[in-house]
């Protein structure tokens, strides 16, 4: 080997390797992008012969050195390497969807390197935290939501916690970016549209809807109707209700498709990382624990979004082995004592709670249980029928809220399911079930909705229709009235 084949030879070593690199610092395919880096320099050379031919130069032999390389000469080499190198990261950047090349930050680590940092750091936030609120303002009456958007490194993640009573809608803003996870009870759709229009949005990047229960699709109709919307995840579950087939319609309508979320997969929202950690089954008795929950990685801040996910789903979700540690939760299941398990909180470490409740609600939602574990655990506790709408901003370092914590008051009313071994099955009573407590309804076992009419064409497929009083097969989970039979 001459000298110069060892240049090559380290180059094309060297070209694959940062597409490699590349590729698993964004997870995706490594094999297609070291083939692409080695692959390049080598069609350039091949097209140097075939230009070479129709000149028809003596020397038909085809030269192995790429463009760049080919005169040898040292300036030549180094820009034509430049050029190859931004190639690959640009081409990189196109397919795997971002518009621009970005250089990998810390900041993309789903699973953070330095674990003591980022404790220094959290330890950090407390303090400065206690010192804005004893001082009365918080970094959100300097940030001007300008500045979020043209500065793209050292830029803000706003995570709005919208009031929509007993239900979930949460926004989450950054970088120009906009991810919508849930859209409350069918009359909500008003609220959510006139806050999302406060906050400029006018695309939805990533519309999450947890799992398909009224309480969190309901709206989601007139949202995909009102803004444009990119990407839509939904759990691979289906509900014969009315909500979720207005909703199905509407995402057919605008030719959207449903995608289905993998757990352990991410995906970038702006520069914070989205990571799915459930749901880890394909079948489940109750509807809550499709749920969809999400964390999301910026700087050194972590945000964990649980829908109704209960005990049954944050077991698997701790099997997993996922790094769930994260400074905020959004409580899972209104605060209702099927979800939160004490295990399940304490790996979560959290240092603040949001939970999304309607005031004097029915389901005896956030649970006596649950809060006296939050306040145990030193946990401040957010919670939407006290606090109205929470705004959560972090530069990736401090967290600050708009309003000060709320209390740990449990819901005074007893909830639908009382304290008995059923709490689980605990879910919103549809409206169409007052006064109907004791009529004789149709379901089947492993259904999740309830019929008037035991010969409904949806029954006509099931072998085995059970009946019940209505307030009983509500407790059973059934609380989806069916969209055929029952009006
Ligand atoms: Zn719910
Ligand atoms: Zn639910």
């Amino acid at each position: 080997m001459t000298t110069l084949n060892f240049i090559m030879f380290f180059i094309y070593i060297a070209s694959a390797y940062f597409t490699y690199y590349h590729s698993q610092k964004y997870k995706s395919n490594p094999y297609i992008w070291t083939a692409v880096g080695l692959l390049v320099p080598y069609a350039g050379a091949i097209i140097c012969y075939l230009v070479h031919r129709k000149k028809k130069v003596v020397d038909k032999r085809p030269n192995l050195f790429p463009l760049g390389f080919r005169r040898r000469k040292p300036l030549n080499m180094v820009i034509a390497l430049i050029v190859y190198l931004l190639f690959f990261s640009t081409a990189y950047a196109i397919f795997s969807g971002g518009s621009t090349y970005s250089l990998p930050q810390k900041q993309d680590d789903i699973k953070a390197s330095s674990t003591i940092k980022s404790e220094a750091d959290s330890k950090n936030t407390d303090k400065t935290d206690i010192e804005k609120t004893q001082t009365g303002k918080t970094s959100l009456d300097t940030v001007k939501p300008e500045s979020v958007n043209r500065n793209k490194t050292n830029g803000n993640i706003k995570i709005s916690y919208i009031n929509v009573g007993q239900a979930d809608s949460i926004l989450i803003q950054q970088n120009s970016k906009n991810m919508l996870i849930d859209a409350g009870n069918n009359g909500d759709a008003q609220t959510i549209v006139n806050y999302l229009r406060q906050q400029n949005v006018s695309k939805l990047d990533y519309f999450i809807m947890t799992h398909p229960h009224e309480d969190h699709i309901g709206s989601a109709d007139t949202i995909i109707k009102t803004f444009d919307t990119a990407k839509v995840y939904m759990p691979e579950v289906t509900t014969n209700t009315k909500t979720f087939s207005d909703v199905i319609s509407t995402i057919k309508s605008k030719g959207l498709k449903i995608t289905k979320p993998v757990s352990g997969s991410s995906f970038k929202l702006g520069d914070a990382n989205c990571m799915i950690l459930s749901p880890n089954r394909s079948k489940y008795d109750d509807l809550n624990n499709y749920s969809i929950v999400i964390k999301i990685v910026y700087g050194s801040n972590k945000f964990i979004f649980e829908g109704d996910a209960e005990k049954i789903s944050e077991d698997e979700i701790l099997a997993r082995g996922f790094d769930i540690s994260a400074d905020v939760i959004k409580i899972g299941h209104h605060g209702s004592d099927s979800s939160s398990s004490r295990e399940y909180i304490s790996k979560v470490k959290p240092k603040y709670a949001v939970i999304s409740v309607g005031k004097d609600n029915d389901y005896g939602h956030p649970s006596a249980s649950v809060m006296e574990r939050l306040r145990a655990m030193g946990i401040k506790v957010y919670r939407t029928d006290e606090n109205g709408t929470i705004v959560c901003m972090s530069d990736g370092k401090n967290i600050t809220f708009n309003c000060s914590p709320g209390s740990y008051a449990a819901a005074s009313k007893g909830g639908v399911s009382g304290s008995g071994g059923q709490t689980s099955k605990a879910k919103p009573v549809p409206q169409s079930s007052t006064g109907q407590d004791d009529r004789i309804v149709y379901y089947t076992p492993g259904g999740h909705s309830y019929h008037y009419d035991r010969n409904c064409s949806t029954l006509k497929r099931s072998k085995t229709v059970k009946s019940g009083k209505l307030k009983d097969v509500i407790k059973l989970g059934k609380s989806d009235p069916c969209n055929i039979c029952v009006k």
